[in-house]
C-alpha cells in the first residue's frame, strides 16, 4: 500500500480505499477522533478510531505532537468539519511527544513565544501557511524569469569587493583572532589570511550580475545576501534573500515594468495556487485587528490588498514631485513626521514612503530619479546633472520592496563619478571593462525576498517569514 500525502486525500477524495498516512498529531478528542497534519497542506485529515481495540496504555501515547502511521478506510465523514475521515485498521506510533514538556498545545501562540521556539515552529497553522507561501513564491519567481529567457547566475557569496556596503559587512577571515599577524606599521597583514586580502560576506550580487548580463543580455540572481547594518527593525534581517534581475539594453522604463510585471506574476500566482493558506492568514489577521484600536487597522483585508495589487497600475513619480507632496502633506504640517520633510534632497524615510503609499496614493508607487548623492556609483546620470536614473518600488505595510536603476554606461562618467565618492577605481577595474569592452545601456533591481513574503503573507516582522532569522545578538537556531 503507497502511502498518500494529506494534500492528495484531501484532493481526491477516492472514498472506500484503503490507504496509509503518515503525520503529527495536531489534537485528539474523545479517545476517537485524531486530526492528522503532515505539512503538505493547511487541512487536518480525520483519522477515527476505534478505541476499544486499543490497550489503554497505547491510547495514552496519542498524544499531540506525535508521529504515527495510519492505515485504513476513506470514509465520507458524518460529522461536521470535514468531508471526509479515515477509518483507522491499523495505528502505529513512529515517534512519542511528551506532553508533559512539549511547548506546543493545540491553542493559538504569540508571534513572539514562537519565535522563541523556531525550531518547532514550522509545526503550527501560522507557519505552516507562511513556509508554503513562501516556497510557491520563490518557484514562480524561477518561473516568471525563465519564461522570459533569463538566464540564472549564481553569483559569488563571498567577496572582496566591498564598493556597495561601505561598513555593512560581514568580515570573512581565517586569521587567527587572538594572534593576528601585522606588518611593520601596525596594520593587518592580510597576506596571510586565506584570500591573501580582506574578504566580505556579499550585501548584493548586482556588480557581478552586470558582468554576465553583458553577455548573456537577461540574467537574475535569487540568493542570499548579507548586511551588518545595527538595525533591529521588523523590516531588516542581517542574512535575507535577494532576487536581482539585471538586462542588457534595458532603460529604467523597462525596469520598472520589468518590476512591476515581477510582482503581480508572483502575487497572482500564490492567489492561485494558495489560496487555502491564503484564506487562513486573512482570517487570522482580521482575528488579530478587532483587538486593535480602529486608527490602526488596515483599510483593506489581506486577500483585497493582494487582489488590489495585482489589478491596479502602480503609481509612477519622481523623487521630487515625492518631495512636493510630502512638504505639502498634513502630517508634515503637523510635525507629526519625525523627520520633517523640509528641503530637496533629503533621503526618505520609511515614515514618508508609507504616507506616499498608504495615505496619499492608496497603492504602490514607483519612485524615480532621486538626487545622486543619496544613491549608489553605478546609477545612471540624468541630463540634469543632480538626479540620476533610480527607481525604488515601496508597497503598503513595508515601505521599499525593490531598489533599482538604470546603470552608468558611460566609462567616463562613471570613473568620474567614482572618483568623487571615493571609490578605488584601480581595484574595480573588472566591473569598468564592462564599459571599457562593448558598453551598452542596461538597468536591474533588487528585490528582497522577505519583504515580499511578508507582503503577500500578511505578517508584520520580518522575523517570522524566514526560517532562522539573523539579526543583532540572534543567531541561535
Ligand atoms: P532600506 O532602506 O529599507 O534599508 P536599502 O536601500 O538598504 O533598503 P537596497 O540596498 O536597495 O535596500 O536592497 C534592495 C532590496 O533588498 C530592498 O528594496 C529591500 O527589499 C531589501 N533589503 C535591503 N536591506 C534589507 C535587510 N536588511 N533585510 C531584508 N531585506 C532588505
Ligand atoms: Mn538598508
Amino acid at each position: 500500500m503507497t502511502t498518500r500525502s494529506i494534500k492528495n486525500i484531501l484532493q481526491t477524495e477516492d472514498f472506500g480505499i484503503q490507504l496509509k498516512v503518515q503525520g503529527w498529531v495536531r489534537s485528539f478528542r474523545s479517545n476517537r477522533f485524531i486530526a492528522l497534519n503532515d505539512g503538505s497542506v493547511q487541512g487536518n485529515l480525520q483519522l477515527v478510531i476505534d478505541f476499544t481495540q486499543f490497550e489503554e496504555s497505547f491510547i495514552r501515547r496519542i498524544a499531540v505532537g506525535a508521529a504515527i502511521e495510519a492505515e485504513g478506510i476513506l470514509i465520507a465523514s458524518q460529522g461536521s468539519g470535514q468531508t471526509m475521515e479515515l477509518q483507522v485498521s491499523k495505528l502505529t506510533i513512529l515517534g512519542d511527544c511528551d506532553p508533559s514538556t512539549y511547548p506546543l498545545q493545540p491553542k493559538k501562540h504569540s508571534l513572539e513565544f514562537l519565535r522563541q521556539i523556531a525550531h518547532l515552529r514550522f509545526r503550527t497553522n501560522t507557519f505552516g501557511a507562511i513556509f508554503r507561501i513562501r516556497h510557491t513564491l520563490s518557484f514562480a519567481i524561477h518561473e516568471f524569469f525563465n519564461s522570459r529567457g533569463f538566464y540564472y547566475l549564481h553569483t559569488p557569496i563571498i567577496t572582496a569587493s566591498d564598493a556597495e556596503g561601505a561598513g555593512e559587512m560581514f568580515q570573512v577571515t581565517t586569521l587567527d583572532l587572538n594572534n593576528i599577524p601585522k606588518n611593520e606599521d601596525g596594520s593587518i597583514n592580510f597576506k596571510e589570511d586565506f584570500f591573501e586580502r580582506p574578504a566580505n560576506l556579499t550585501v548584493s550580487g548586482q556588480l557581478e550580475a552586470e558582468l554576465a548580463a553583458m553577455a548573456l543580455s537577461k540574467v537574475y540572481t535569487f540568493g542570499p545576501t548579507f548586511r551588518a547594518e545595527n538595525s533591529n527593525t521588523p523590516r531588516h534581517l542581517a542574512e535575507f534573500w535577494m532576487i536581482e534581475p539585471e538586462v542588457a539594453f534595458a532603460d529604467i522604463h523597462d525596469n520598472m515594468n520589468l518590476a512591476e510585471d515581477l510582482l503581480k506574476y508572483v502575487i497572482q500566482k500564490v492567489m492561485t495556487d494558495c489560496s487555502d493558506d491564503l484564506k487562513f492568514l486573512n482570517d487570522r489577521e482580521l482575528e488579530d485587528e478587532k483587538q486593535k484600536p480602529l486608527a490602526e487597522r488596515n483599510e483593506l483585508s489581506l486577500l483585497e490588498r493582494l487582489r488590489f495589487c495585482v489589478e491596479n497600475n502602480f503609481e509612477r513619480i519622481s523623487y521630487t514631485e515625492a518631495i512636493d507632496i510630502l512638504k505639502n502633506s498634513n502630517p508634515n504640517k503637523k510635525g507629526k513626521f519625525q523627520f520633517p520633510v523640509e528641503k530637496w534632497g533629503t533621503d526618505l524615510q520609511s515614515e514618508h514612503e508609507r504616507y506616499l503609499v498608504e495615505k496619499h496614493f492608496k497603492k504602490p508607487v514607483i519612485l524615480s530619479d532621486y538626487p545622486k548623492e543619496i544613491k549608489a556609483f553605478y546609477m545612471r546620470q540624468n541630463e540634469d546633472g543632480k538626479t540620476v536614473a533610480a527607481m525604488d518600488i515601496l508597497f503598503p505595510g513595508i515601505g521599499e520592496i525593490v531598489g533599482g536603476s538604470q546603470r552608468e554606461e558611460r566609462l567616463d562618467k562613471l570613473e568620474s563619478r567614482m572618483i568623487e565618492m571615493h571609490i578605488p577605481t584601480e581595484e574595480m577595474h573588472w566591473y569598468l571593462d564592462t564599459r571599457k569592452y562593448g558598453s551598452c545601456p542596461h538597468a536591474g533591481f533588487g528585490l528582497g525576498f522577505e519583504r515580499l513574503v511578508l507582503f503577500v503573507t500578511g505578517m508584520t516582522n520580518i522575523r517570522d517569514v524566514i526560517p532562522f532569522p539573523r539579526f543583532p545578538g540572534n543567531a541561535e537556531f
